[in-house]
């Protein structure tokens, strides 16, 4: 491993300094989990890491508005279509068991609470999930299912972007070398909203997804949704949303026969490849079972 100095700037400004100053010799590190192993087998070798755990704006996780007004019993509470900040320094461990995101996106608790183990969880960020860009990352389908927005801050000041436009191929994102990003927002569901995110990987938990899919929907009666959200991961350069599948879910009665029919659609949609952790034909196969799955738990 390269020797490397490490900085810790106390504010986003003295992070984006150093960045701008140390060019492509410098790296952002968070929470270190993805970056560690890298630097460990010599896939990258900055000379300077800048360290932005001290930043501590950047962890929290709030309501940033509210979209109507609010009983003073309910003031703490969040309402649907809020828009719900977090952080990138938000940890798994924090996203999973923050009553706020259980509350407005289950799917995003449900998909932290899958990533890696305890200890990853405990120290591994949002940030760093969405910066790393794997078509495998567990965070990014629940986040295009939930349509977010990520902020970026640079030298040039902050930009805002959707989450798609963020990820530009495998472990490539839209942001510059000199950029961190700040954290992401969202729209709360509400109680008419059913959303789930499911993984499958090459055993039950400290594992890679082999395929996952995220999604949201609103609940139109016991068996019709509308507004359908569908994002796969790992069965694409980027995690992709199945268009195909959420067009043909819409309005539609669902039993299940017709989820079943609907799920393969999900063919159409994903374009894996064969790599050490499954083929292209398993990955599809698994993909349009996944969604099957969770489609069948929204009827029973
Ligand atoms: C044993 C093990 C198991 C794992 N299991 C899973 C799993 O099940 N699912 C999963 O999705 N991932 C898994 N991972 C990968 C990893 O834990 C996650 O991607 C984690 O979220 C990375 O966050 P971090 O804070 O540790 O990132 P770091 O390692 O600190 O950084 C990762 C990359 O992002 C950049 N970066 C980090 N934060 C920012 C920021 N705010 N702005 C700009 N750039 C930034 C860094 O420069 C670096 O390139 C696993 C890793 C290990 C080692």
């Amino acid at each position: 491993m390269r020797p490397f100095s490490v900085t810790v700037p106390e504010s986003v400004d003295e992070a984006v300094e150093a960045l701008a100053r140390w060019g492509s010799e410098a790296r952002v590190i968070a929470g270190g989990t993805d970056l560690l192993v890298e630097l460990k087998e010599d896939r990258r070798s900055p000379a300077v890491l800048v360290d932005i755990s001290r930043l501590d704006g950047l962890r929290e996780i709030r309501v940033e508005e509210r979209a109507g007004a609010r009983g003073e019993d309910e003031a703490e509470s969040v309402g649907e279509g809020d828009v719900v900040w977090v952080g990138a320094l938000a940890t798994h461990a924090e996203v999973a068991s923050s009553p706020l995101v259980r509350a407005a996106a289950p799917l995003l608790a449900d998909a932290c609470a899958h990533v890696g183990s305890p200890q990853i969880r405990g120290r591994g960020t949002i940030g760093g999930n969405m910066c790393t860009a794997s078509p495998a990352g567990d965070v990014i389908p629940a986040l295009f299912a939930l349509e977010a927005s990520v902020d970026v801050a640079g030298p040039r000041g902050v930009r805002s972007l959707g989450v798609e436009s963020f990820f530009v191929g495998p472990k490539k994102s839209a942001l510059a070398p000199d950029e961190i990003v700040l954290g992401v927002r969202f729209r709360a569901l509400g109680p008419e909203h059913v959303s789930f995110f499911r993984k499958l990987g090459q055993r039950k938990s400290l594992t890679i997804s082999v395929v996952s899919v995220a999604f949201a929907a609103r609940r139109l009666g016991p068996d019709t949704f509308e507004d359908a959200r569908v994002a796969f991961g790992a069965v694409a350069p980027t995690v992709v949303r199945a268009r195909t599948v959420e067009k043909a879910l819409g309005g539609k009665r669902l039993d299940a026969a017709t989820a079943r029919y609907i799920s393969r659609l999900a063919f159409r949609d994903v374009m894996p490849i064969t790599d050490i952790r499954g083929s292209q034909a398993y990955r599809q196969e698994m993909a349009c079972n996944l969604l099957y799955e969770g489609l069948l738990g929204l009827l029973s």
